[in-house]
């Protein structure tokens, strides 16, 4: 497998599993492109981490979120790199509650970063896609958006909505060379969870099958196999990623 010459772009890249994703896509060859609103430090420390792969390595300051930063950022990305072939919309937020408690801006704040920044992007790439008739898109979901999640309502629902999302736009791009998957995380080891208690922690791993959380880089390998060549006959599926906590 190698994606030599290929262009990613990577929102969110900066930690967790878009970082492992970053290093794992240079590895294989690509030049990167870092997507991401977080600490500019941060994204800077992973683009040195890229580059010392080997490979062309850019950060571009960007809120999923706003629709113009998303057409104004893929067009930056397009003039530096000559090009993207492969996005992968990681960047993602959580604002847990159940909800009887839930506030409204907590439901819109997650469907904005996961559901519609996952659209912009796409929307924003779709064209140059098809004109290049080539092209991976692969979007990161959850399991708890094929299963439901008591006090996650906002998040399951988002990432429910990205895997329909990546299978009507699969089925619109599909002809045009260009495959759009999801991988769907179950619990893996990351900023994003470090902040659940201990007991939550324990009592998620219990009812995991394998009984141990999942790294970064279990997810990365997922996304490096959906980029690559090998996968050219597969769209529109999504991938678990989770010690067969949903089977
Ligand atoms: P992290 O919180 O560790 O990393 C997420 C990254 O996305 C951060 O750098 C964050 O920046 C960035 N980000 C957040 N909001 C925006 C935005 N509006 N625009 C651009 N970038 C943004 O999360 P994980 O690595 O754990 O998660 C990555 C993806 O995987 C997410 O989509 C998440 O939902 C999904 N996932 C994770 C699971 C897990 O167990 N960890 C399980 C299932 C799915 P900042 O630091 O400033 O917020």
């Amino acid at each position: 497998m190698n994606l030599l010459g290929k262009t990613a772009v990577v929102t969110g890249g900066s930690r967790g599993i878009g970082k492992a994703t970053v290093l794992k896509l240079a590895s294989l060859g690509a030049n990167i492109a870092i997507a991401d609103i977080g600490d500019p430090s941060l994204a800077e420390e992973t683009k040195k981490e890229v580059e010392a792969l080997g490979v062309k390595a850019q950060c571009y300051s960007l809120n999923v979120t706003d629709f113009e930063a998303c057409e104004e950022t893929v067009k930056k990305i397009i003039e530096d790199f000559g090009g993207i072939d492969i996005l992968v919309n990681n960047a993602g937020i959580t604002r847990d509650a159940l909800v009887l408690s839930m506030k409204e801006q907590d439901f819109d704040a997650v469907i904005s970063v996961n559901l519609k920044g996952t659209f912009n992007m796409i929307k924003h790439t779709y064209a140059h896609f098809m004109r290049k008739r080539s092209g991976r898109i692969i979007n990161i979901a959850s399991v708890v958006g094929l299963s439901g999640n008591a006090g996650q309502a906002n998040y399951s629902a988002s990432k429910a909505g990205v895997v329909g999302l990546t299978k009507s736009v699969a089925q619109e791009l599909a002809a045009r060379g260009v495959t759009c998957n999801a991988v769907a995380p179950g619990y893996i080891i990351t900023p994003m969870t470090e902040v659940l208690s201990d007991k939550i922690k324990d009592d998620i791993t219990n009812a995991i099958p394998m009984k141990k959380r999942g790294q970064p880089e279990d997810v990365a390998n997922a996304i490096a196999f959906l980029a690559s060549e090998e996968a050219s006959y597969i769209t529109g599926e999504v991938i678990r990623v989770d010690g067969g906590m949903a089977m």
